[in-house]
């Protein structure tokens, strides 16, 4: 017999890496009656990328690693929140569109809590890993003929019906930008104070919201004495903020931010226009030209999507546009192995030699003689 709903996943309690949710518990809207659900999110590496940011003139280059997250994005920040808040409410059922990090997720916070998981996904359009982790945790995937803003469109019709009531963990859900501000607090703590700059991709821009949020949250608090200025950075191909209006068929092979009509629009506008900072797109040969330098050149390999913020930061340092003295920190939001298709293009770069397995052999496949 398994456990109850909601009481399945914690973690032992260790006092150096305390749960997401109890470590800033102060800041996030939790009663004695949440569950302290748990599969070890948040207190992610923050790494001081020391040869790449030489290379690019920016020797305070940090990369927040998201990727690190336990079901390899930063979307279990909010939904570790989300599942608890629905567990709390008596949720039997939770339901998400997807580009596929969320439906990962989702289906992993849901299994762990014992929860009907329904992720609906633009077919054909999502990177093999991300659907893998969803099948594999037993959620219930429906692909829609469509992009993701349809998918969206769907599941918000959906969980408004009364007869099969069900909880909706997009990030219209408050709770996801609640729990993903956490991330903004860590970048504080970990750095003893705030970047001069945040950089992040932006997608259906949730994330940068909450990064606004929790920066926000932490000067009102009196933790942190001034604001960083956040930096979005959109796929040229999906960039509706940048033009300012929606995109109707949004492509980049970043398929995380492949998104035409954001959800979070108004609050990024606000974050951007608050923070003195900006959004402005990258191609998708400056994204993939990024995707491929952090990892030959910091040895961390992050999906297309994350190397946005990267790709934005480089070029805007080249243009002049940015201090060379600056703290900047790049979110890497989510991690490589997700994409093996777009692996494959850095791995055509490099493939492996073939030697009998002599001495002679191998060092002469080396070419060390
Ligand atoms: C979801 C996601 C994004 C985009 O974040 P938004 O909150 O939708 O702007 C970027 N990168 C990765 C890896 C994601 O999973």
């Amino acid at each position: 017999m398994l456990p109850p709903r909601g009481t399945a996943a914690s973690l032992a309690g260790d006092p150096a890496r305390p749960r997401l949710l109890e470590r800033y518990a102060r800041f996030l809207p939790l009663t004695s009656a949440t569950p302290r659900l748990s599969l070890g999110e948040g207190a992610t590496p923050l790494v001081h990328a020391e040869r790449l940011g030489a290379a690019w003139g920016l020797p305070n280059l940090h990369l927040k690693l998201e990727g690190s997250n336990p079901t390899g994005s930063f979307k279990d920040r909010g939904m570790v929140l989300a599942v608890a808040k629905a567990l709390e409410a008596g949720a039997r059922s939770i339901v998400c569109a997807s580009t596929g990090n969320t439906s990962a997720s989702a289906a992993a916070y849901g299994a762990a809590a014992g929860l009907e998981v329904v992720v609906v996904l633009p077919a054909g359009r999502i990177a093999a890993g991300k659907l893998l982790q969803a099948q594999a945790a037993g959620a219930t995937v429906l692909a829609v003929r469509g992009s993701f803003d349809d998918a969206l469109v769907a599941v918000r019709a959906l969980a408004g019906q009364d007869e099969h009531p069900v909880t909706l963990v997009n990030s219209v859900n408050p709770f996801r930008l609640e729990g993903q501000k956490t991330a903004a607090f860590e970048v504080c703590d970990d750095l003893g104070g705030p970047p001069d700059v945040l950089a992040i991709p932006v997608g259906n821009a949730g994330n940068i919201s909450a990064y606004w949020m929790g920066f926000r949250a932490y000067h009102a608090a009196g933790a942190i004495d001034r604001l960083p200025r956040m930096w979005g950075f959109q796929a040229a191909g999906a960039a509706p903020i940048v033009l300012g209006r929606p995109v109707e068929h949004p492509e980049t092979f970043a398929t995380a931010i492949r998104i035409g009509n954001p959800a979070s629009w108004e609050k990024a506008v606000a974050a951007r226009d608050e923070s003195g900072g900006l959004i402005e797109a990258v191609t998708d040969d400056e994204i993939f030209a990024a995707y491929r330098d952090v990892v030959r050149h910091a040895g961390i390999f992050c999906e297309p999507a994350s190397a946005a913020s990267l790709a934005g930061v480089r070029k805007l340092r080249a243009e002049g546009r940015l201090d060379p003295d600056a703290t900047v920190v790049c979110v890497l939001t989510g991690h490589g192995l997700k994409d093996p298709a777009s692996g494959a293009r850095l791995a055509a770069a490099a493939p492996p030699r073939e030697a009998e397995a002599t001495l002679a052999a191998v060092t002469e496949a080396l070419g060390w003689r």
